[in-house]
C-alpha cells in the first residue's frame, strides 16, 4: 500500500499595487452649477425660477430664493480669536462683538454674560463648531 499525499501549494496570487491618488477637492461647490459656461457675466440664472440675477445678489430678485453662489459657506471670523475672547472676556460678550453680535454683546454686559452661564454656553459653542456668527454662518477653524 502506497500512501501518496501531493501537496498543491498554489502561489499564484499577485498582488497589484495601485497608486492611490489623493483628490484634494478644495472647496468645490457641490453641484447646481448651469452647463453653459457664464463666467465672464455677472449675471447667473436663478435656480428657482429661471430669470437671471446678479451673481453676487443673495437673492433672487423676482423670487426671491436665496442664490447659493452668492452666500459664503463659512464666516469671515475665526474660531481660536473668538474662543480666546469669550474664555477671557466672555462675561462682557467681547467675542459677539468680535462675530458682529453687538446687541447680544450689550446684553451680555448688562447680564455680565448671564451672569457666566450663558458666556459659559457660548464658549462651548464655540469649541463645538456651533458658534454662527451676525449672518449666521459658522466660524472659519
Ligand atoms: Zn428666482
Amino acid at each position: 500500500m502506497s500512501d501518496q499525499s501531493q501537496y498543491n501549494t498554489d502561489t499564484g496570487t499577485d498582488i497589484q499595487t495601485q497608486p492611490v491618488q489623493t483628490d484634494s477637492a478644495d472647496q468645490v461647490p457641490a453641484g447646481q452649477q448651469s452647463p453653459s459656461a457664464t463666467n465672464n457675466t455677472s449675471m447667473v440664472y436663478c435656480n428657482t425660477c429661471g430669470k437671471d440675477m446678479a451673481r453676487l445678489a443673495e437673492s433672487c430678485p423676482s423670487c426671491g430664493a436665496p442664490n447659493p453662489l452668492a452666500k459664503p459657506k463659512q464666516s469671515e471670523k475665526s474660531m481660536v480669536p473668538a474662543a480666546l475672547l469669550c474664555f477671557f472676556f466672555g462675561a462682557l460678550g467681547f467675542h459677539r462683538f468680535y462675530v458682529g453680535k453687538i446687541i447680544t454683546g450689550i446684553l451680555m454686559i448688562l447680564t455680565f454674560g448671564g451672569l457666566g452661564i450663558w458666556a459659559l454656553i457660548d464658549f462651548v459653542m464655540i469649541i463645538v463648531g456651533s458658534f454662527k456668527d451676525s449672518e449666521g454662518l459658522p466660524l472659519k477653524r
